[in-house]
């Protein structure tokens, strides 16, 4: 196969920086295909901790190209300062390593206040978004007034556009007691803007399509997870894009058959940020347990996740809306040594059990899982490398979830670093270069 799309399974943060890192080496080209810098990918090279929410995390590798599609929304305060504490920490970001697609859509000064704003109107059924402006941005391109990266390219055309969303905005904010835009200044900041950008603005589906002619392979990566997706997530609990497979083909202009495999990455438990449904969560302190061993608070924003235990129903309803092909499991480690874990094998709603997820958020807030319990591990599976080392009980509870979601498990993560990685050699060989991602782990 050549080329693959790497998405998490669950509601994010299952680890898609790490794998994305790891995996790099087997491809010229990681194309990020939705979301914007409310992503938070934390990956660990030798020790050193970096954090990513708009570069894919495929930069870390030199001479991989690293593109941002249509499919994102982008602050350029945001992409600056990224490229400029990437380069701190010694990252090459020059543009011949960077393109973002002209097509992008742009943040906007009003799109953080138009949120918070929406927010707090909410009141309990608030959302729990990072505020960051990412949401109204979307709407706004679906409103068919958003303003596109390529815009800064002509002057005018940036002047005409902020004027015309100022006067749509004017009465909104308004209403919502926000002072007025000035749009000479808004003006002024996005031109300045428009010359920095300029280097890094390409055509992306254009720049893809020439590269995978040439011959080189694109990882796509999807930033969220796929139940946080638009469509198949947890609405209205969701993010504003389509984090699922589907969102690669128009968040980048390709077409579908330039994606060969899919893997899927998932935690070996259930997180959740912010508000939704979540039938797995511990309230107790296994949760809390769970999380201060898996480091559970937000790279983005430092908010604590919500803990619980793995969710097989809904895995196995992302690998079908994904068509997921293996899996990435990550994480086990933390589980290591806390006693006996459960896992949810289906959902008791109304007297019967429920085999695959619910479409309505609302039922999935009164489901009662059924879980199994498993017998637990020792702590040695941190930082297992050797398949023929992992604990019995371990290996077992590994086939229960294969079976459970239908899926094969390809990759099992068992630390931060590169090395601390399970490569199941009979499970991947279809999916990438695995002489490739052998002489990268170590690196
Ligand atoms: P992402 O957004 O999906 O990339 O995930 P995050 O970066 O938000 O969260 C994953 C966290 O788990 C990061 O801090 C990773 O360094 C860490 N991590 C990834 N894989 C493993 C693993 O197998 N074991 C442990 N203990 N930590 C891991």
């Amino acid at each position: 196969m050549a080329n693959l799309l790497v998405l998490g399974t669950q509601w994010g943060d299952e680890g898609k920086g790490k794998i994305v890192d790891l995996l790099t080496p087997a491809f010229d080209v990681v194309a990020r295909y939705q979301g914007g810098h409310n992503a938070g990918h934390t990956v660990y090279v030798s020790g050193k901790k970096i954090v990513l929410h708009l570069i894919p995390s495929g930069i870390l590798r030199p001479g991989t190209l690293c593109v941002i599609g249509n499919g994102l929304v982008i602050s350029p305060a945001a992409f600056f300062k990224e490229t400029s504490d990437l380069e701190a920490q010694g990252v090459d970001v020059d543009p011949s390593r960077i393109a973002v697609s002209r097509s992008a859509h742009l943040i906007m000064p009003w799109h953080p206040l138009v949120e918070r704003v929406s927010e707090e109107l909410r009141g309990e059924k608030k959302i729990g978004t990072t505020c960051r402006g990412i949401g109204p941005a979307y709407e706004d391109k679906a409103a068919r007034l958003g303003i596109r990266a390529g815009d800064l390219a002509d002057l005018r055309v940036l002047r005409e556009k902020i004027e015309e969303n100022v006067a749509a905005k004017g009465r909104v904010f308004a209403t919502f007691g926000l002072p007025p835009i000035d749009a000479e200044s808004v003006y002024r900041e996005y031109a300045g803007w428009g010359e920095k950008f300029g280097p890094y603005l390409q055509d992306v589906s254009e720049l893809l399509h020439e590269r995978m002619k040439r011959g080189d392979k694109v990882l796509f990566e999807g930033a969220q997870g796929a139940l946080l997706d638009l469509d198949h997530g947890t609405y209205p609990f969701v993010t504003s894009s389509s984090s699922t497979a589907g969102g690669a083909s128009t968040g980048l202009g390709v077409g579908p058959k330039a994606i060969h495999g899919v893997l899927g990455i998932t935690k070996a438990y259930t997180t959740r940020v912010g508000s939704g449904p979540f039938p797995t969560e511990l309230h107790d302190e296994r949760g809390r347990t769970i999380a201060a061993r898996g480091d559970e608070f937000g790279a983005t924003t430092g908010r604590p996740r919500r803990c619980g235990w793995f969710d097989a129903v809904a895995v196995r309803y992302a690998c079908r809306v994904n068509g997921v092909d293996r899996i990435a499991l990550t994480k086990p480690d933390v589980l290591g040594g806390i006693g006996d874990i459960s896992v949810c094998t289906g959902y008791r709603y109304k007297g019967a059990v429920l085999k695959s997820f619910p479409p309505e958020t609302w039922a999935l807030e009164k489901v009662v899982p059924e879980y199994r319990t498993f017998a637990g591990w020792p702590d040695s599976l941190h930082g297992a490398a050797d398949p023929e080392s992992l604990p019995r009980a371990f290996a077992d509870y590994v086939r229960a979830l294969e079976d459970l979601v239908e899926t094969r498990v390809a990759v099992i993560s068992t630390g931060v670093e590169r090395a601390e990685t399970v490569l199941i050699e009979s499970e991947l060989s279809g999916l990438l270069d695995l002489d490739r991602i052998r002489r990268g782990r170590g690196a």
